[in-house]
């Protein structure tokens, strides 16, 4: 059961897929994987997972509705493949999210908050609407953020909204990296990322405003 929508990102047309319940059998990515997930607002674990966009930069653009209390096994192995990197704006609360209600902790991972918060010294605007734009020169509307996702058919404007999360994340990591790179913060940053999903899992744990590393 695929609905199949279409979007033009600088020029490129990218088809954006929804799929109920999980991946379809033949969907297949090649590099570095985007992911964004939507939810019912905010709070782990009172708020549940109802969408998860994943896509490879090419011309296609994945959005799996997750089905309360059912497993996606082909997203599940897309997340758990250490082979494949996930891109994410602020990695720590999806990571979460999903690890919550999937099972599954997606690793390896990059955060474009992250590497923004170490490239970007200069700002305090890191959230992905003012990262994109200063970086990419692209606009993303950020109205549909707060809508029904648990809905059981998404409207054009909220499938529109959910893929355009995505879209700009891996252009997005290689201007960041450029300026990491630059400024001698990779490995920094790399090490940060690779702290990332023992982060999300003391957050469904249990310490999730607690800093462990603070003396008291
Ligand atoms: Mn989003």
């Amino acid at each position: 059961m695929t609905r199949k929508l279409s979007l033009t990102v600088e020029g490129k047309n990218v088809a954006v897929y929804v799929h109920k319940g999980d991946l379809p059998a033949d969907a297949s990515f090649v590099g570095p994987v985007a992911v964004d997930c939507e939810a019912m607002g905010l709070a782990l674990g009172r708020d549940r997972l109802c969408l998860v966009q994943i896509s490879d930069g090419g011309d296609a653009v994945h959005l799996v509705q997750i089905a309360k209390e059912t497993p996606a096994p082909r997203l599940q192995a897309v997340l758990a493949d250490p082979d494949t990197l996930k891109i994410l704006h602020f990695a720590r609360f999806d990571l979460a999210l999903m690890r919550h209600q999937l099972g599954v902790m997606a690793a390896p991972v990059y955060c474009t908050k992250i590497a923004s918060r170490l490239a970007r010294t200069y700002t305090d605007r890191h959230g992905l609407k003012d990262v994109v734009k200063e970086l990419l020169g692209r606009d993303v509307s950020k109205d549909q953020q707060s809508s029904d996702w648990g809905a059981d058919q998404l409207s054009d404007s909220q499938v529109a909204y959910a893929a355009a999360d995505v879209v700009h994340l891996h252009a997005l990591r290689e201007k960041l990296n450029a300026i990491l790179e630059r400024e001698g913060r990779m490995t920094l940053a790399q090490a940060c990322f690779d702290f990332l999903p023992a982060r999300a899992e003391l957050d469904v744990a249990g310490w999730p405003e607690i800093d462990i590393f603070a003396h008291s």
